[in-house]
């Protein structure tokens, strides 16, 4: 079998890649170790950028999306019971989050791929990358039916997450790898409670932090800070809304939390990491295969679009022209991007958990909450960074 690029791993990133190519007439096949009902109801981010729906806009793959997604641009901090709020979006060109769930993404972007001819194969097993080095690379890989079978490509696309095969495939030695462990454990909720807000909710406590997230009118996704160690089976529906209900809490306010069905409960290590560069060879790492990015900012999904839509212009110059400009800046110019938003998401984890490290370093969130509060040229920072240039 032949095909100009094999894309491995049907996520945000293969995805958005796939479908901008497929539209530039360049054809590739993707590779998915999981079936297509796995990848299109997997709950994960539910956050885009601005220019990420721009972008999905410009290929014609957000009508659904811009028909259901809730528009955000206010976020709120909660400390010691008291509240204030970030108008991001007037800060910031009246740019605005949209809260989508991923699997909806994915099923969009599936439904489109494939609509429009696109071959993906699903429940495939055995990815190997061979040749990577050469002009010829090829993926060999055992079909959903149990056969053996070889794609001989021009270039391979990893976007198979951070636990996929297509980072290993690189020789030790080749990648420079950054990684830093947060020691903060997050234990991710996803109830079917309606949002007890308009907008999300950043509380600090003195047992933790936790988190309010928006995710559709119907489900919410909350994080509750808990100690390193803890396992999710440790905590009791009943002691999660517990505790959700005390570090929300607000001095002299009527607001109150809905609850709802617990439908997942796990427990997060919060970790960062990024392999430099995002190339070896013809293979080129898109998303959670090069970086991973705690969810603070809610920059993952966002990253991995922005690597799809980097590496399919450099494709597409190259298939057009025969320029490997794009090819050879694709790396540098994906990691600017990745490490402005690994500082901003360093410095938001700073800023909302108070005991990290040493109570020094507690005393700085403090005053760097303060400053959020008053200082309107910090808070025009902030927006910049929150809502994405
Ligand atoms: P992925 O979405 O991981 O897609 C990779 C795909 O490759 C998957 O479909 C996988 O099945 C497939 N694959 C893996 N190995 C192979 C193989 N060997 N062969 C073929 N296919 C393979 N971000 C937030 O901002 N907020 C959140 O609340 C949040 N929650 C998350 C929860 C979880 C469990 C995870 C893993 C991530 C979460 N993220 C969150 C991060 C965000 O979802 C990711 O940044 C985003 O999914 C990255 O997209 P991707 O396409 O690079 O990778």
């Amino acid at each position: 079998m032949k095909s100009a690029v094999t894309v491995v791993g049907a996520g945000p990133a293969g995805l958005t890649l796939a479908n901008l190519i497929q539209q530039s007439g360049i054809d590739c096949v993707v590779l998915e170790k999981a079936s297509r009902t796995q990848v299109e109801t997997r709950p994960r981010a539910g956050v885009l950028e601005h220019r990420s729906v721009t972008m999905l806009e410009s290929l014609g793959l957000a009508d659904r999306l811009l028909m259901e997604a809730d528009r955000h641009g206010t976020c709120e901090f909660r400390v010691s019971g008291r509240a204030f709020q970030v108008a991001y979006s007037d800060l910031y060109g009246n740019r605005q989050h949209y809260v989508y769930p991923q699997q909806e993404v994915v099923k969009d972007l599936i439904g489109s791929f494939l609509d429009a001819g696109g071959d993906i194969r699903f429940s495939v097993s055995d990815v190997e990358l061979r040749d990577l080095t050469s002009s010829t690379p090829s993926v060999a890989f055992t079909s959903a039916d149990g056969v053996r079978e070889t794609i001989g490509c021009d270039f391979v696309a990893g976007c198979d997450g951070f636990h996929g095969v297509c980072r290993p495939s690189i020789p030790e030695g080749v990648l420079t790898e950054f990684t830093h462990q947060h020691g903060i454990e997050w234990l991710t909720i996803l109830a079917e409670a309606p949002p007890s807000t308009k907008a999300v909710i950043y509380a600090l406590h003195e047992d933790g932090f936790a988190g309010h997230m928006l995710r559709s009118p119907t489900v919410s996704r909350f994080y509750l800070q808990v100690p390193v160690g803890t396992k999710a089976s440790d905590w009791t529906d009943e002691q999660v809304w517990e505790a959700l209900h005390k570090r929300f809490a607000l001095h002299d306010s009527t607001w109150s939390l809905t609850e709802g069905k617990i439908i997942e409960k796990r427990v997060l290590d919060m970790r960062s990491h990024v392999v430099e560069p995002m190339s070896y060879g013809r293979l080129y790492l898109l998303g959670d295969a090069a970086h991973i990015i705690t969810p603070v900012g809610a920059k993952g999904m966002n990253l991995a679009m922005n690597d799809a839509a980097t590496f399919g212009r450099a494709l597409t110059e190259f298939y057009a022209t025969g320029s490997e400009t794009g090819l050879k800046t694709y790396s540098e110019d994906c990691l600017r991007r990745v490490w402005r938003a690994q500082e901003f998401s360093q410095w938001m984890v700073n800023m909302i958990h108070t005991d990290v490290s040493s109570p020094f370093f507690g005393r700085l969130a403090q005053a760097r909450l303060e400053h959020l509060a008053e200082s309107p040229a910090y808070r025009a920072t902030f927006a910049e960074n929150y809502v994405g240039p």
